[in-house]
Parts: C-alpha cells; sequence; structure tokens
C-alpha cells in the first residue's frame, strides 16, 4: 500500500488472500452492516450464546455449588488471565481477569503509589481517558501529600523525575487514534526510579504489546473491545513478576487471600498475581470473555498487527483521496508505527455525519467535540469493508445526507 485508492476488484482480491479470512465467520455480524466500532464493543462471537447457556443450565443448573471445583470456576481468573497473556507480551502467572478497567487501574495505581512513599507525583498526559484521570485525581485525594500532574505525550519522558512516583499513559489514545512508544517511555521512568502503568484497553487483541520486551512494571486492559468479551466484560490486569511481591492490592479482599478458604480474620495476600483479586468473580461474564479469546484460535499476534496496519493503511488512502475534500481533516498519524487499530478524523459536523453514516450500515462512532472513529478490528475487518465505508462516506458527504435534521439529535452514549 502506498496511499493509491485501489478499486473494488483489487480490494476483494486482497481479502481472498488474506490469512485471517476465515476468522470472520466465528463471529455473528448482522448482514449489511459494516461493524467499525469493535475498538468500542468488540463484535459477538457465535459461540458465546451456548457458551453462557452451558454455563448456566448445566453447571450452575445441575452442578449448582461443585462447579466452583468441579468446573473451574475458582481458576477462571487466572485462566483467562493466562489466555490473554500471550497477546501482550506478559507470561501465563503475569495476568489475571478481575473486576473493570476501571478498577483495576485503581488498585494498581494506589499499590504504586505505596510503593514509592517518597514520591509524590502521579504523572499522566491531559486528555488521557477520562476515567484514567478520574482515578488518578481519586488516588491521589486520598492518600497523603500526593498530585496528579499531566505533561503532553510528547514531553513526558523529559517531565519524569526523581518526584514521581508512577507513570500512568494510555498506550493507543482513545481519541486520536495515537500509540506511545512503550519502550522508550518505559526505559525513562525506570531510569527515574518510577513505575509505569499503562492502560492497553485500545491495545489487547489489536496491536504489538511486548510487556515484556519493554520492561513494563504495570499495565491494565478492556475485555469488551478487541478481546470481545461482551459489554461490560470483566476487565485484566498486569503485574510484572519482578514487582508483584512488592506491591500489595489496596483492595483487600478475601479472593486475594492467601489462604481464602482458611476464614482467618487477619489479611495475607496470596503470593504472586492472586492477591490482585478481590471479591468472588462474574462466572457468567468470564464464559463470554472465555469464548471472545476463542476467536483468537491459534492466531499470533504478528498476524493480526500486520492486517490492522494494512486495514489502516487503506482506510487513510481512502480518506485522503475521497474525504478530505470535504473538511475532514485525518487526526491519527499516518505512520503505521505510531498508530492502534482505529482512525479518527476531524469534521465540524462529525456528529451528524456518524449518524448519517451508521443509516447507511456503517457503524462507527463520536467523540466529542469533533471527532469521527472508525475502528479496525483484524479479526473480522474485511479491506472490502473499509473500501465500502470510504464510499459510503464520500455519498453522505456528496450528497449532503447528513444535513437532514434528524441526524442532529444527541444520545447518551456517543
Ligand atoms: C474503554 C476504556 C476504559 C474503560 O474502563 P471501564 O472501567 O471498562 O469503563 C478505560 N481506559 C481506556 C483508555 C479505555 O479506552
Amino acid at each position: 500500500m502506498t496511499g493509491e485508492w485501489p478499486d473494488l476488484d483489487t480490494v476483494r482480491s486482497w481479502d481472498a488472500s488474506d490469512p485471517l479470512r476465515d476468522r470472520r465467520a466465528r463471529f455473528a455480524l448482522p448482514q449489511g452492516m459494516i461493524y467499525l466500532d469493535g475498538n468500542s464493543l468488540g463484535a459477538l462471537p457465535r459461540a458465546t450464546a451456548d457458551r453462557i447457556a452451558d454455563t448456566v443450565t448445566r453447571q450452575w443448573g445441575r452442578d449448582l455449588i461443585s462447579s466452583w471445583n468441579k468446573n473451574g470456576w475458582i481458576d477462571a481468573p487466572a485462566r483467562l488471565g493466562a489466555r490473554i497473556a500471550p497477546l501482550i507480551g506478559a507470561a501465563a502467572d503475569e495476568v489475571i481477569v478481575a473486576d473493570s478497567t476501571s478498577v483495576n487501574l485503581f488498585k494498581l495505581l494506589a499499590a504504586a503509589c505505596a510503593a514509592r512513599p517518597d514520591r509524590g507525583t502521579i504523572l499522566t498526559e491531559p486528555g488521557n481517558f477520562p476515567t484514567d484521570l478520574y482515578v488518578a485525581n481519586g488516588v491521589a485525594q486520598m492518600m497523603p501529600d500526593r498530585r496528579v500532574r499531566t505533561m503532553a505525550a510528547e514531553e513526558i519522558a523529559a517531565a519524569i523525575d526523581a518526584d514521581t512516583a508512577v507513570v500512568l499513559l494510555t498506550h493507543v489514545h482513545y481519541k486520536t487514534g495515537a500509540m506511545l512508544d512503550m519502550a522508550a517511555i518505559t526505559a525513562a521512568a525506570h531510569r527515574a526510579g518510577a513505575l509505569i502503568l499503562w492502560d492497553l484497553s485500545h491495545s489487547a487483541g489489536a496491536v504489538d504489546v511486548d510487556l515484556n520486551g519493554c520492561g513494563v512494571d504495570l499495565a491494565i486492559g478492556c475485555g469488551y473491545k478487541y478481546l470481545n468479551g461482551g459489554p461490560g466484560a470483566p476487565a485484566f490486569l498486569f503485574v510484572a513478576r519482578s514487582v508483584q511481591e512488592t506491591l500489595s492490592s489496596p483492595l483487600s479482599g478475601w479472593m486475594g487471600h492467601a489462604a481464602p478458604f482458611d476464614f482467618g480474620d487477619d489479611y495475607a495476600p496470596a503470593p504472586g498475581i492472586r492477591r490482585f483479586l478481590c471479591g468472588t468473580p462474574p462466572i457468567l461474564a468470564m464464559s463470554a470473555l472465555d469464548a471472545g479469546l476463542d476467536t483468537f484460535g491459534e492466531t499470533g499476534m504478528a498476524q493480526l498487527v500486520a492486517k490492522s496496519r494494512a486495514l489502516g493503511d487503506l482506510l487513510i488512502a481512502g480518506i485522503e483521496a475521497r474525504c478530505v475534500r470535504h473538511g475532514f481533516s485525518l487526526v491519527t498519524p499516518r505512520d503505521p508505527a505510531a498508530r492502534g487499530s482505529h482512525v479518527s478524523i476531524a469534521h465540524p459536523h462529525a456528529w451528524e455525519i456518524c449518524q448519517a453514516l451508521i443509516a447507511r450500515g456503517v457503524v462507527g462512532d463520536f467523540r466529542a467535540p469533533d471527532v469521527l472513529r472508525l475502528g479496525l478490528t483484524p479479526l473480522y475487518t474485511s479491506f472490502e469493508d473499509v473500501w465500502q465505508a470510504v464510499e459510503l462516506l464520500a455519498a453522505v458527504m456528496e450528497e449532503g445526507a447528513w444535513r437532514d435534521p434528524a441526524f442532529a439529535a444527541r444520545a447518551a452514549v456517543t
């Protein structure tokens, strides 16, 4: 791909020779819809409904409480964590599935601050995903003499100093799609004696992540985006083996206890990653996440990353060839090494345009104030999807279809 806008036959030939072409059949994508929002809510895997039904009727209904042992419910957090580990360059015993992304962020951020008692600053970037900023501020307010400092991503490495307890960054920015240099920023944090915490919500399952290769301490991420775990799926957290024993969870619930079924009065954290559990795992939701992870099969991340980049190259070429003339500007970096798996474009009427596009069967989303996001999920997005989406967007602009007043009304969830 060199930025040319190919014809439909060419694009179809790419789909025909795509090594991941059989993956799409694992998803129940609605007919006639081009779904470019898997970065916000991953599509439904075909196997999920039966998997949940089995967990409900056979495991819960028939085996009842024996399922905790017999059906392995008690090990689900560690088992699913071990399945996510190879997608993010981690070892199996460094990842565990629990709680929500926001809650895991709280646990790891508070643990990191406690592990650096002489340092007062949580360093992050302005415009980070709101929950990251809100939780960081909440942690700072709870602990004495702590503050949140924000610094533009390009300046963050230079801003890490002897007062920085932990650097909190989102690897792929939810709005711009820009991807930060994990290796370089992690190294800068460590040179200054700070811990690093990466939010992988828009990374896991779509872009190249090598947590151990980069020497990362801590990470968190979502189960319902590229991991296809279903709405509100349990999230994951990563703690490098090297720091596991030096950190403890501020939510010291019994599931993170060394011996939960001793029912002792005093808390003693479990060795290893299990100490970051809090309460009883949500088994129905865990079974949906397990089915979501099955969609990866034996596919290595290298193939997914290559396809994600090729899809992004095609989409950017289409935007430049067919859409820029209608007043769009490209928000996402053009360099595949500097972007994640969604492409964002800005337009003063992005909201209405997004609604008009959805009415034509192309589902992307809007991020205030003026960004249209188009997500590319390498497991099920085809090159033809991208091609058709660009042509439909160009048609919406050429026809002025977005000017219909019906598209101006705002919904609660964008
Ligand atoms: C989606 C997303 C979250 C979501 O957090 P929840 O607790 O699942 O609501 C957090 N951080 C980032 C960067 C995200 O993109």
